[in-house]
């Protein structure tokens, strides 16, 4: 600080000194910008639609978009202040190869893509060519998602491939998939604003998706049910709170589906057209009485009563669940249980009426549609013969060379990582060492392997310090191409900025990787920009649930965002409005081979690791709103990592009592898989005796390392939540705090 700032005669004036903008009216002089770049956020799959401002080659603001549909001028704290993300110190701005030291130094991007291939090729010839894995994300744009599927299993030849989205959404994908024979969510973010009874189980969206909350309040004549072990800010909202013990929502939801059908509140005609598997359902949820779903929810018989008859009664019943389901070693089948109520009820396909998985990332659903992940382009399933060679006819390739199974999920890539099966592995714009659950396992892997090359935007993460090689990406506000939100909607994405130094977008990145691997002109024919990637695309959608084929990236410039589907009679038909909301289902046909929806007699389980003397407290992982995932961009904004500087642990005040601890107090959380030290402890009621809560973000406080390696057996998707552990006051910090 200077003397005269000292003296107060420096009032920084320039800093904060107001101006005018002709578009925002009277703001801070520094964030008004040359032009402002329409965009969709990059944080979260509400998909809002914002400007960002540009001064001389900078950004310098953003603000909401208030003719995009999906958040109506409005951001949350994160997207307020994305723009800061772009000019972090922590951007990555070069290649760089890990030295026989172990230090990195800087090469150029020729030598790096060389060396990527190079060293791919080398574990290939010697192990197979399944010895390469690749772990993505669900942050790149549509565009990048359809070229890196071509690129890895047609190019490189490996199925090994999988997403960080499998940590948050797989049960989702695979509860759909089983349900209603595709991946898709059946609903729209109208319904929250048109339903009378919005139910949502495991989603905090005060803290993971705070727009949704707006279009919540939008809604005059709703009644609002949560179902949450944690008191969290949403259920606080409530106008009905169920506080179910944790894992026992399958309990509820058979519970519910119980009731409705023993009091008449299903929907027989809908379900003897629409339907399959009814009889063993109904035998099958004879044994969830009231009484018994009391006892494993901890519920009263009436609270389940009242949550049973007013989703029963209710003429558009909502129910939106996000991580608190999918978190699951039962997370496909609590999916099935949810889908299971609004089939027995009729309720899909109708303003208002829908089950609707609120997805985490910003594009997590892209790299669904299109990804090659948990299926092939356009919800095609590796088993189908007929989607094989469909593919390969638009693609012009041998359908032999398309793959038949898909390969490791996300978990197991890791575990072959460890068994020394994968050699080389290529990660995308993620940061497992952070966000992968017991991760002590996660770090074995790498250290197992013969070479890492991690992807990103950000360095130095956790992951990218391991890495052999770091590839310096472009992020948001630095690419084009398009997102596709929770309900479906095609949003694009622009580029406002140009990526720091030598950092190149994930798109050119792919390409250079082709070009060296000589298949860039068979995979991507006379490509150079996301959009002849998204024009290609729209040719392999057709058809398909997720039907692309009428949108344009002039249409989607006109509307802001268009869900799919939406066909080339839809293009022709859409004159200056915007497309009308669309749901699945609507007309009671669905993707399964006799176009019936699956009724599932899914069983509660206990979870896998129960409380005991020696770690008797559940621990429940989360979200805070001012974060996202692994911190890697929101710890470089200033006013969000201010309001959230570090990790803590929620207790309820009789532990806290019983422990002799005191608000404040710096607590050890041990696990019997390890340890955390010196967390400072809140005492609140907002969880429950016998459970603490901790927000997953911090690298420095990781709760990974205590969460345990259970996963979903259909979905692969990690079980974060519900590990066991004690807690003890933490002893004196070491010189190394
Ligand atoms: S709700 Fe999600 S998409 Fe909207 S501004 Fe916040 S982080 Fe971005």
């Amino acid at each position: 600080m200077n003397i005269k700032r000292l003296l107060g005669f420096d009032t920084r004036k320039e800093a904060y000194a107001y101006g005018h903008d002709p578009d925002y009216g009277y703001t801070s002089a520094a964030k008004i910008p040359d032009r402002w770049v329409p965009t969709t956020c990059g944080y979260c799959s509400v998909g809002c639609g914002m400007h960002i401002g540009v001064r001389e080659g900078e950004a310098v603001a953003v603000r909401g978009n208030a003719d995009h549909p999906v958040n109506l001028g409005k951001l949350c704290p994160k997207g307020l202040a994305e723009h800061d993300i772009i000019a972090a110190g922590s951007r990555a701005r070069y290649p760089l190869l890990k030295n026989p030291k172990g230090r990195f130094e800087r090469i150029r991007w020729d030598e790096a893509i060389e060396t990527a291939v190079r060293e791919f090729q080398k574990v290939q010839l010697e192990h197979g060519p399944r010895a390469l894995g690749v772990v993505s994300t669900g942050q790149l744009v549509t565009e990048e998602f359809y070229a890196l599927g071509k690129l890895v299993q047609l190019g490189l030849g490996t199925n090994n491939y999988d997403g960080n989205t499998t940590l948050c959404m797989a049960s989702a994908v695979s509860g759909y998939k089983r349900s209603f024979g595709s991946d898709g969510p059946p609903g729209a973010y109208d319904d929250f604003e048109q339903a009378d009874v919005v139910f949502l189980i495991g989603a905090n969206i005060a803290d993971n998706h705070p727009i949704l909350c707006y279009r919540l309040e939008r809604n005059p004549d709703k009644t609002v049910v949560v179902a949450d072990p944690r008191v969290s800010k949403t259920a606080r909202t409530a106008d009905l709170y169920l506080p179910l013990k944790p894992r026992s929502d399958i309990a509820l939801l058979n519970g519910m589906a119980h009731i409705l059908i023993q009091t008449g509140l299903i929907d027989r005609d809908y379900i003897e057209a629409h339907t399959s598997g009814f009889r063993e359902l109904e035998q099958h949820l004879g044994k969830y009485t009231p009484e018994r779903v009391a006892a494993v929810t901890g519920l009263s018989e009436e609270q389940i009563y009242r949550a049973a008859l007013l989703y029963g009664r209710a003429k558009a019943p909502f129910l939106a669940w996000t991580m608190g389901v999918n978190h699951s070693t039962k997370g496909t089948e609590t999916v099935n249980a949810i889908n299971n109520l609004a089939v027995l009820t009729g309720n899909l396909g109708k303003p208002g009426a829908s089950p609707f998985s609120i997805t985490g990332q910003c594009n997590a659903m892209g790299t669904r549609e299109t990804g090659f992940t948990a299926s092939m382009p356009g919800y095609r399933k590796f088993e189908s013969d007929n989607d094989r060679q469909e593919l390969a006819r638009l693609w012009n390739i041998d359908p032999d060379a398309v793959p038949r199974n898909r390969g490791h999920a996300y978990p197991d890539i890791v575990e072959a990582c460890v068994k020394r099966e994968i050699k080389a592995l290529w990660i995308i714009a993620t940061n497992p060492l952070v966000s992968f659950p017991n991760v002590a396992v996660l770090q074995q892997g790498f250290e197992n392997l013969d070479f890492l090359v991690v992807q990103d935007g950000f360095h130095p993460t956790p992951t990218t310090e391991m890495a052999d090689l770091v590839l310096p990406a472009a992020i948001w506000g630095e690419k084009d191409g398009t997102y596709t939100n929770s309900e479906r909607r095609v949003s694009k994405v622009n580029k406002a900025v140009e990526p720091p130094d030598e950092a190149r977008s994930d798109f050119d990145i792919f390409l250079a990787i082709a070009e060296k691997l000589g298949v860039r002109q068979a995979l991507f024919p006379g490509w150079t920009t996301p959009e002849d990637a998204f024009e290609e695309w729209r040719r392999v959608s057709k058809g398909r649930l997720c039907d692309y084929s009428g949108l344009s990236y002039e249409l989607l410039d006109r509307h802001h965002a268009i869900q799919w589907p939406f066909t080339e009679a839809d293009a022709s038909s859409t004159n200056d409005c915007r497309p009308e909301t669309s749901r699945l289902y609507a007309d009671g046909k669905f993707e399964t081979e006799d176009g019936r929806a699956r009724l599932f007699a899914v069983e509660w389980e206990p979870y896998p690791e129960q409380p005991s003397n020696a770690f008797p407290f559940v621990f429940n992982t989360g979200r805070t709103v001012e974060h996202w995932h692994t911190r890697t961009k929101t710890k470089e904004v200033k006013i969000l990592e201010r309001m959230s500087p570090t990790a803590w642990l929620e207790m309820n005040p009789r532990d806290a009592r019983r422990l002799g601890l005191r608000p404040h107090d710096l607590v050890t959380v041990v696990s019997p898989r390890s340890r955390i030290d010196h967390l400072e402890l809140r005492i609140t009621e907002i969880v429950a005796p016998g459970q603490v809560f901790m927000p997953f973000h911090y690298e420095e406080k990781n709760s990974n390392r205590l969460t345990q390696s259970a996963f979903d057996p259909f979905s692969r998707e990690p079980n974060y939540k519900q590990a066991a552990v004690r807690v003890e006051k933490s002893g004196p910090r070491s010189t190394a705090y």
